[in-house]
């Protein structure tokens, strides 16, 4: 990789560095040289890293104290001189201390960096496209088999753990994030913890949930009504299936990040609901549930071809509820590919 006017770059976030080696424990700092890559990490991961590194070039390296100073000592080692860049937003303000401290005098400069992973890890190749897709597919898969237990009388927290304990039966090594169960006003908070409320009849309940599958996340919200909704809630449902639908259609490789957004607020606002729409439109997924590009206002660059990003608009009314409705899509050079296919037309159960 283009490491600018730097001699080295520590890698320390794990999943920048799973992306760049393959590596998956959880303790390990990847030093890339022009010439060469190593791994730092722990005597309990010996075995780990030389039979995931095998054939990568990289060369595993067991270390013993904090990976900081070692990676310090390991460029010292070598009378390395020069710019060294770190990931100056994955680093605690104690383990750039400890890069400094391991640094001889004046032979060495730390230099904090942010984003060179991650904009590489922006474009998906056909292997991460392929485990994005299955995890999607196991999501949806989920979401279905649990409609039938979505019914009055149920905790949010019960039904929660359901999905997750479904997500992993079928193969999941776990949930993307904390699934989320919001029922009734709970649902006008868009990160809403399942809570022991119990789901009860006219309300509206909004999952949003996620698998990760050979470390690749999905991520779906998609929101019922128990029992017979009303002409407003219908209108409600209406205008955030129409502003998902204005956003999916914006998506495609060389329009504006912002595309997608600007058509979901349009639509919105033309329903009287541009207020209640409190967040961005969607997200990057990949090794991580929220990775670049934020798809929000002001975003002017243009999407990149192969990223996959949800496409999530939502209405939130104290008091009253939520309705959020989130897919995962491929962007391509005419458009977008669906990547979620769960029931997306508004269920009353
Ligand atoms: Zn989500
Ligand atoms: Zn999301």
């Amino acid at each position: 990789m283009a490491l600018g006017k730097a001699e080295a770059f520590l890698v320390t976030h794990l999943p920048n560095v799973f992306y760049l080696c393959g590596f998956t424990g959880d303790a390990g700092a990847l030093l890339v040289e022009p010439d060469r890559a190593t791994l730092l990490t722990d005597s309990r991961f010996t075995t780990q890293a030389k039979e995931e590194l095998k054939g990568t070039g990289v060369r595993p390296k067991i270390v013993k104290g904090p990976l900081a100073s070692a990676a310090a000592e390991e460029l010292a080692r070598r009378r390395l001189r020069g710019r060294v860049a770190f990931e100056g937003a994955r680093m605690t303000v104690v383990d750039a201390a400890r890069l400094r401290k391991a640094s001889p005098q004046g032979r060495l400069r730390w230099q904090p960096v942010t984003g060179w992973v991650e904009r590489l890890r922006r474009v998906k190749d056909a292997d991460e496209i392929e485990r994005i897709r299955a995890a999607a597919r196991l999501a949806c898969d989920v979401i279905v088999e649990v409609l039938p237990l979505i019914k009055p009388g149920v905790r949010e927290s019960d039904l929660a753990a359901e999905i997750e304990f479904r997500m992993r039966r079928r193969g999941a090594s776990g949930a993307a994030f904390e699934t989320i169960v919001a029922s009734g006003p709970r649902g006008a908070l868009p990160h809403a913890r399942p809570s022991a409320k119990v789901l009860q009849a006219n309300e509206l309940v909004v999952i949003d949930m996620g698998a990760i599958l050979r470390h690749y996340c999905s991520d779906i919200t998609r929101t019922v009504f128990l029992g017979h909704a009303s002409g407003k809630v219908r209108r409600w449902y209406r205008a955030v299936a129409e502003a998902q639908a204005a956003a999916c259609e914006a998506l495609r490789a060389g329009a504006p990040v912002e595309a997608p957004d600007v058509a979901a607020r349009r639509v919105l606002r033309g329903y009287g609901l541009a207020r209640a729409f409190v967040h961005s439109t969607g997200h990057g997924l990949g090794i991580e549930v929220h990775e670049e590009p934020r798809l929000g206002r002001g975003q002017l660059q243009p999407l990149d071809r192969s990223s996959v990003v949800t496409i999530e608009p939502g209405v939130y009314l104290e008091g009253i509820g939520g309705i959020r409705i989130e897919d995962d899509l491929l962007v391509l050079p005419g458009g977008a590919e669906m990547l979620t296919d769960a029931p997306r037309e508004f269920l009353e159960l």
